[in-house]
């Protein structure tokens, strides 16, 4: 079946153009969004800051409250939202259920946490100004637009929604136009919690109402989806000096060493590459396998992989593509493969459908092929050998994205993991980074910039502020017009006591 399973925009015949969203299994009308304009983005901008003074006052300890009032209905309604979220993205319903539960529990850190790391802290102020005391406070910034995907509906906006939130921001709210509904869950939920105030608003339609966003009076942008819209994102938010949070693609690599365990490497292989049709920002695409343990790595991985296929119903352990402009990329990645000489193991040529890729694995495939240096977001794995650690990190490395990763063996491990150009990495599992509300998450380089989740999440959502209280007279004035050059003499033999001790000179290494 060849389902249209683009979001549908309608002629403007009423008062407003609007859009579907559309199963990708089935082709079914899910909902109907409007697409809102200029004036309409600007008017929820409007109303969220209006909204900031009361959600401001409340303090720390006040929206604590009420996050946590939201997590708890999100929880009770799980179900309906899993199901909303399968229907409106075509993923598993366990799926669906997992990447829910994933931000309920980032929603209660936050909001569990902000107080603790934005409030208020006292700083040292160092020998010259010991008459002072320093403090640091973060303050919110006023109002976030947030630029959400559909891939994770639910989880990716959530950590940039939930921790703008929890600092004190209220939020404009732009979801995928592939999952409004979800959007619209999530916007309804929190509305409700907070007796209809507009502290988290929404705003549907399609690319253009997420650039109205960028340009409108918003104090910040934080955007997930790809590196080549987050570009336009930037541009748009240079006009008004906007400051921008990018979390785009990746191409991340699980490493297998020689002393890995097989069986675990090769089960999180494909579960990283394969799970939510290989639309995972931070899913497996490439694996580098220590040649020692090539062969055995190999026969574990289609031993694991036999029988696995996707589908809407109970037995797909994965859905259709989203996305329907994503298949021919993926069928030019596999050609591209193979034609420069890799070696299709599992499916190949013909593994993408109307609506379903079928797992997909090619081995040896050349460095310079569209599916080792693009985001393929398909679920294909590419599976090369290599020499040692040092190749495979330099392999992994060698890519314009790094945003994530996972290593699996025993002895490497801290060292291959800290030298991966990369946010995150993961030893002996893949993941697990995100399902740790108190790590930062985000990339380098074409994966972006900016972090949400943890203390640098809730950070990046305000700006910091710097006070100092004079506690005495300083027994040095040196911010006096009238400061003589007695206090500047002191000042020298102090300056000399704290710093002009003898230093010696790290050696260089001998030069052959
Ligand atoms: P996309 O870039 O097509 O769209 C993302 C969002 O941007 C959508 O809401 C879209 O309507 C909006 N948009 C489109 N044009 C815009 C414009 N000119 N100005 C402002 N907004 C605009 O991405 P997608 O297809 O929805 O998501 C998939 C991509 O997201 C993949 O590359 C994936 O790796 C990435 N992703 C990254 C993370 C992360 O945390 N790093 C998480 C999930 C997804």
């Amino acid at each position: 079946m060849t389902a249209t399973i683009e979001p549908d925009v309608q002629s403007p015949e009423g008062p407003q153009p609007s859009f579907d969203s559309i199963n990708p299994a089935t082709g079914d009308v899910v909902g109907t969004h409007p697409i809102d304009d200029k004036a309409q983005v600007d008017a929820a901008v409007a109303a969220a800051r209006e909204a900031s003074r009361w959600w401001q006052e409340l303090g720390f300890d006040g929206r604590k409250e009420y996050l946590l009032q939201w997590r708890s209905v999100l929880t009770r309604r799980l179900q309906q939202l899993a199901d909303l979220m399968h229907r409106e993205g075509g993923k598993p319903h366990g799926d669906a259920m997992l990447e829910a539960g994933l931000a309920i529990d980032h929603i209660a850190w936050a909001a569990k946490h902000a107080g603790k790391i934005l409030g208020r802290q006292k700083v040292g102020p160092g020998l010259l100004m010991s008459n002072q005391a320093a403090y640091v406070e973060y303050h919110p910034l006023g109002v976030v637009g947030v630029i959400g995907p559909w891939n994770y509906p639910v989880f990716t906006p959530v950590g940039s929604i939930a921790y703008s939130l929890a600092a004190g921001n209220t939020v404009v709210f732009k979801p995928s136009e592939y999952t409004p509904g979800v959007g619209r869950f999530l916007v309804d939920t929190f509305t409700e919690v907070v007796h209809g105030r507009p502290v988290l608003n929404l705003v549907t339609g399609l690319g253009e109402t997420g650039n109205h966003l960028c340009t409108a009076e918003v104090d910040k942008i934080a955007f997930t989806g790809s590196s080549a819209t987050g570009k336009k994102v930037m541009a748009a938010c240079a006009e008004r000096l906007t400051p921008v949070v990018i979390e785009a693609g990746g191409k991340d690599s699980l490493i297998v060493d020689e002393d890995a365990d097989l069986k675990d490497a090769a089960e999180a292989a494909l579960w990283a590459g394969m799970s939510n049709a290989g639309q995972t920002c931070i899913g497996t695409e490439r694996v580098y396998v220590h040649e020692r343990v090539f062969d055995p790595f190999m026969a574990e991985l289609l031993k694991q992989a036999e029988g696995i296929r996707p589908g809407y119903d109970d037995g797909g352990v994965y859905g259709p593509s989203t996305m329907p402009k994503q298949l021919p990329i993926i069928r030019s990645h596999i050609e591209d493969a193979i034609a420069k000489g890799g070696k299709a193991v599992l499916g190949g040529l013909d593994s993408v459908g109307d609506q379903y890729v079928q797992p997909t694995i090619i081995t040896h495939v050349p460095e310079d092929s569209l599916a080792v240096t693009e985001e393929t977001f398909g679920p294909t794995l590419v599976v090369n050998p290599v020499r040692d650690m040092e190749e495979a990190v330099e392999l992994t490395n060698a890519t314009k994205y790094g945003l994530a990763g996972a290593f699996f063996g025993k002895k490497n491990a801290m060292s291959v993991a800290s030298r991966v150009r990369s946010g995150m990495t993961s030893i002996n599992s893949v993941i697990s980074f995100a399902a740790i509300p108190g790590l930062p998450f985000g990339g380098v380089g074409d994966s972006g910039f900016g972090r949400i989740h943890g203390p640098d999440g809730l950070r990046e959502f305000t700006y910091s502020k710097a006070i100092t209280r004079q506690r005495m007279k300083a027994p040095l004035m040196l911010q006096s017009l009238k400061r003589d050059g007695t206090t500047e003499s002191r000042f020298q033999q102090l300056l000399t006591v704290m710093h002009g001790g003898s230093a010696t000179l790290p050696k260089l290494p001998k030069r052959r």
